[in-house]
């Protein structure tokens, strides 16, 4: 592969400012092929170079990739003048990849959100053409039964006279307030509140559940994030 700097490469790795790089490796704690290297350009091919940083070998890779339970009360951007964002809830070590959330979920969602430095991945994910099905669990104001499948798989009418492509809706509790989980192929703006408005209801709960392939682990609270699996990275290839 490419040489780079060996300050470079433990800084991009999360190993610390370049700065503080910088003095571990003049403090004699970093080690590329089992010799120390006390030279700051010392150039190093991150991938086949074995190289220890305080005895801990450095695992080097190009792209993160996060699944994140997004908490209400956060937008998904990088940044934002007036509201915290879910990056600013990462931890520091994460944020030399520069990663962005794939995707948007609006303030008061919660769910499944794939925080990644991928832009190619990313883009697939969200391409319409890919038609990549998303799914969420909502909670509804109103009566919704089974009319409201057919309605939905037909195509619903919003407020701006665009009509949604085919969406699954999939009924768990009808009531006063029904429960249900609605799968949809597209992610136009506030689209699923839209949706159900159209049918004269209001979403009073909204947390996205999957995106693909990719499940939200339910172990995770709302503002708790973990890397993906080797597995989890692959089936979304
Ligand atoms: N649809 C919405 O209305 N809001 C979201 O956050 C996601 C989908």
């Amino acid at each position: 592969g490419k040489k780079e700097r060996l300050d470079k490469v433990l800084a991009n790795m999360g190993y610390g400012s370049r700065k503080d790089v910088k003095k571990h490796i003049k403090d004699g704690l970093v080690k590329v092929n089992d010799n120390i290297v006390i030279q700051n350009d010392y150039k190093v091919d991150p991938y086949t170079d074995n190289i220890h940083i305080n005895g801990e070998r450095i695992l080097y890779r190009k792209y993160i990739y996060l699944m994140m339970n997004k908490p209400q009360g956060l937008v998904s951007s990088t940044d934002d003048p007036l509201t915290k964002t879910v990056i600013d809830i990462l931890s520091e070590d994460y944020l030399n990849f520069k990663p962005f959330p794939a995707g948007r979920l609006d303030k008061d969602t919660e769910g499944l959100l794939l925080i990644t430095n991928d832009g190619k991945l990313a883009h697939e994910l969200l391409s319409p053409k890919k038609g990549v099905n998303k799914t969420y669990y909502v909670e509804v104001d109103g009566y919704i039964d089974e009319s409201h499948i057919d309605k939905f798989q037909k195509g619903i009418i919003l407020d701006d006279g665009y009509k949604t492509l085919p969406a699954n809706l999939d009924i768990i509790e009808p009531g006063i307030i029904s429960k249900v989980y609605l799968t949809i192929q597209e992610g136009k703006f506030h689209q699923v509140k839209r949706m159900f408005e159209s049918v004269f209801t209001k979403v009073l709960y909204l947390k996205r559940v999957s995106m693909g392939p990719l499940i939200l682990d339910n172990s995770l609270e709302p503002g708790e994030y973990r890397e993906l699996t080797e597995e989890e990275i692959n089936i979304l290839k």
